[in-house]
């Protein structure tokens, strides 16, 4: 049995293949897999749990959910497009929301997982929005308004960031690898899997003189990107 994870698939009803091909996966999951890790932006926007029907969501929770009441385990961790899901989102599919970063330990071997964002740090803006969104006095005040004021807010809020990324070289979006090297030293784990930047790789690098590696998840566009754990080692697949 084998250990998927995923991420950035960035379900839209805009675009229905990738929320097809997650169906498709979701479907053939039984059986072959134990565990499934979505390492978030499982969503392209998310305003709130109560807000799921309201952007046409929620058929993607009743996936998760028979998957979940399959027997096969759901973890979550959220990305910075879908960082407002909560419990309510939790208890409807059976998903377990876990923090960022994450440690799990495979045939004893321990594993960082994040969604990676926040080893982006040359993205200054980014970084700046983030601290701020994720405090819960942002949250409790963006929360209480009317779901349709808040979907437009999120559209308004995706567009600008689509702008302007456009005028950020792509060195500043992607991570720092200094940065990760120090977290991942402290907590004292040598591979790293995370997803945010949308250019699935192996990277090995030297971390305390030994061998360390980081595996970035591809995004769902184009592709069904996925790492894939199984007999004691992992392959990325596209
Ligand atoms: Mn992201």
């Amino acid at each position: 049995m084998a250990i998927a994870f995923i991420s950035d698939l960035h379900l839209t009803p805009e675009h229905p293949d990738s929320g097809d091909w997650f169906r498709q996966f979701m479907e053939k999951a039984k059986g072959i897999f134990t565990q499934i890790y979505i390492l978030g932006d499982l969503f392209e926007v998310w305003v709130g749990d109560d807000g799921a029907g309201p952007l046409g969501q929620e058929n993607i929770q009743n996936i998760l959910r028979e998957v979940a009441d399959s027997g096969i385990e759901l973890f979550f961790i959220h990305g910075n497009r879908d960082f407002l899901i909560g419990e309510d989102f939790e208890k409807q599919t059976g998903c377990k929301i876990l923090p960022d970063p994450t440690i799990i330990t495979l045939d004893g071997i321990r594993i960082l997982l994040s969604h990676g964002d926040s080893f982006c740090t040359d993205d200054i803006e980014h970084q700046e929005k983030r601290a701020q969104m994720v405090t819960s006095k942002w949250k409790i005040a963006f929360l209480n308004k009317p779901v349709e004021e808040r979907i437009s807010t999120a559209m308004e809020m995706r567009q600008k960031s689509e702008r302007n990324k456009q005028f950020k070289p792509m060195e500043i979006m992607d991570v720092n690898q200094a940065h990760l090297e120090n977290v991942m030293r402290e907590l004292n784990v040598q591979t790293l899997i995370h997803g945010h930047t949308h250019r699935p790789a192996v990277h090995d690098f030297d971390l305390n003189g030994k061998p360390a590696r980081r595996y970035v998840l591809g995004d769902w566009y184009t592709q069904k990107s996925m790492l894939i754990y199984e007999n004691g080692s992992f392959s990325l697949r596209n």
